[in-house]
């Protein structure tokens, strides 16, 4: 068996014994060695020459690094609401019963593990699974069949049919964006013709906002990192970061666009870094979607290849550009902005507190454009149209296309791209959702909708969404989202701030309580009173919007509350005399004054 130091020194090598590296270093040596055993980590901390403790700080952050062994085969089921509804749930069970397993627990033998993981991104053709970070959609209890059979013969993922791992586009609609032909080169080749005051010139007129969900014009952005004034310690460098850690369940626009529009990505960023100056840039790319990892590396070798990345871009000497991508490791905060330069810097992803903004002090404190993919694609279009023509689609204060990810109960989930001011009833009768009573728009953290909201637009200023689009058909129970959406910020609130660690914790408590029949008036009226807790003293966003869909369903579909609670004012959510049993049995006492509620 080769040696500890005879597999992570080259690792540590090509990444130049860097420790903004970590991540990446821990994510690859996992791969080499499955784990990340003890000595692992101390070999790396001394190799860096870092305290241990953040070696262990970064291993416990991102649930996609273990300080455990795991399976040979590591299978994790997606846990996204709409993945339940397509049935993930009975399939991971069908798969233990036949895998003897109990989930979360490596086989005796060491082969295989099974459990669940936030949404992987694959809505559309879900249920789906990671099985050692590639994702199998599509599932049925027949694949899940061939693939247990699969894991039982110790058959290498290599030898796995091919078919199992094809992820469809799934592009319903397309226009502005998904539907134009591109030359590869010629969103560069246009900027450079414009010069970088002319692109963001082009950018100002086309009003073009952010499309992670915040809405913030890209121009103000990109000026304001241009302008950012020069520092003696960081000097002029500037860098442009693309934030592909697209983690709000039920959104996977992002993954279609990396897989088939990647060209418009990278130029895109190329684009953005033309205009403010910047000479490095990062994709960081969600764990979840390491199979796009190859095609991405092969795409940046041929825009090197072409000129269109690299020194002396298209013939313009002053234009050096290159982009690393950056894997991340299973953390939905990485997705904030300021949570993803933590984790590129190879720390735990925990958001900073703002003032200084990125564009002053980023990434190792250069002035940073952190962007969405999509923006970074519309970045494209606006330098081949023009930003004025940009500016002539959409709504005045909304310009141009929105690409939703619609899925649930409807019968073409997939790709949507519209103009912006599109009403969410068109939305419906275009994705053949004909019985639907409630649209959770923008992800976990976003806005449910009812059936008398449906005349609503989405736009920054109506319905604003980063493109989640779950549909919610007459016959469901709201409730599974709400409990759903509860568990998933538990896990992925960062710790970082009280109200939210121990808020979203509390919620989730209460909200099984309710699940399990014991919930009264008092936990009702309990949440309403943690929603406003997080809302208002959570650190970053994850926390003030982890209650805005529970907020919403308790108000809108008071029904889903009422059916279940019970008429008391309150009830324990355990039996404390029965948890008492085991002091009784240590004590060696059987009396009745030994019992609660019973006279002695
Ligand atoms: Fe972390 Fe939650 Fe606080 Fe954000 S609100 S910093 S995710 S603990």
């Amino acid at each position: 068996m080769a040696s500890l130091e005879t597999v992570v020194e080259p690792i540590l090598a090509r990444y130049r014994r860097d420790p903004t590296a970590l991540l990446q270093i821990l994510r690859e040596t996992q791969e080499a060695l499955d784990w990340l055993a003890p000595e692992t980590r101390q070999f790396i901390a001394r190799e860096l020459q870092i305290p241990l403790t953040r070696v262990e700080a970064v291993t416990q952050f991102y649930a996609h690094l273990y300080d455990q062994p795991r399976g040979k085969f590591r299978v994790l089921f997606s846990d996204n609401i709409t993945d339940r509804m397509a049935g993930s749930v009975a399939l991971m069970e069908h798969m233990l019963k036949r895998l003897k397993l109990s989930r979360g627990v490596v086989s005796i033998d060491g082969l295989v593990s099974v459990d669940t993981t936030s949404c992987t991104g694959m809505c559309d053709q879900g249920p789906a699974l990671l099985v050692n970070n590639r994702a199998v959609p599509k599932l049925t209890p027949r694949r899940v069949d061939e693939i247990c059979d699969l894991i039982l013969t110790g058959a290498p993922l290599a030898d796995w049919p091919a078919h199992y791992f094809e992820v469809e586009d799934n592009i319903r609609r397309a226009d502005m964006l998904l539907g134009a032909p591109f030359k590869p080169g010629e969103a560069i080749r246009a900027a450079i013709a414009l010069g970088p005051l002319g692109v963001l010139g082009e950018m100002r007129k086309s009003n073009l906002r952010g499309r992670g969900g915040a809405g913030f014009t890209t121009a103000v952005k990109w000026e304001a990192c241009r302008n950012a004034p020069e520092t003696e310690r960081q000097g002029t460098e500037r860098v442009v970061v693309c934030n592909a850690d697209e983690g709000e369940p039920g959104t996977f626009k992002d993954r279609v666009l990396l897989q088939s529009f990647s060209e418009r990505v990278f130029e895109g960023m190329a684009i953005a870094a033309y205009a403010i100056s910047a000479r490095k840039g990062f994709l960081y790319l969600r764990g979840e979607y390491f199979y796009l990892l190859a095609p991405l590396e092969a795409r940046l070798a041929d825009m090197r290849r072409e000129n269109l990345l690299g020194a002396g871009i298209c013939g313009v000497e002053t234009f050096d550009f290159d982009i690393e991508i950056h894997l991340g490791a299973g953390a939905y905060i990485c997705g904030e902005e300021t949570a993803l330069i933590e984790s590129l810097e190879g720390k735990p992803g925990r958001p900073r507190i703002r003032p200084p903004f990125p564009v002053t002090h980023g990434y190792l404190g250069h002035p940073t454009v952190v962007n969405n993919v999509e923006t970074l694609c519309k970045a494209t279009e606006v330098v081949i149209r023009g930003g004025a023509d940009y500016a002539g689609h959409g709504t005045r204060e909304s310009t141009g296309t929105k690409i939703l990810s619609i899925s649930g109960d409807c019968e073409r989930p997939g790709l949507y791209e519209y103009p912006f001011g599109v009403r969410i009833l068109q939305i419906l009768a275009d994705c053949g959702a004909h019985d639907a009573m409630a649209v959770q728009v923008s992800g976990a953290a976003g806005t449910c909708l009812s059936r008398q909201e449906f005349g609503r637009r989405i736009a920054f200023e109506d319905v604003a969404t980063a493109g989640s689009f779950m549909v919610f058909g007459r016959d469901r129970d709201l409730f599974d989202a709400v409990r759903n959406f509860a568990h998933f910020f538990e896990h992925e609130s960062c710790g970082f701030c009280t109200p939210c660690r121990v808020g979203t914790a509390l919620v989730a408590r209460i909200v099984d309580k309710i699940a399990e029949g014991h919930g009264a008036r008092y936990e009702f009226n309990e949440l309403a009173r943690l929603h406003e807790i997080l809302r208002r003293m959570s650190h970053c966003g994850l926390g003030q919007t982890a209650t805005s869909a529970l907020h919403n369903i308790m108000h809108k579909f008071p029904a889903v509350f009422e059916r279940r609670l019970i008429s008391k004012d309150f009830e324990p959510g355990f039996d404390l005399d029965a948890s008492l049993e085991k002091a009784r049995e240590i004590a060696g006492r059987e009396d009745s004054s030994a019992h609660l509620g019973v006279e002695a």
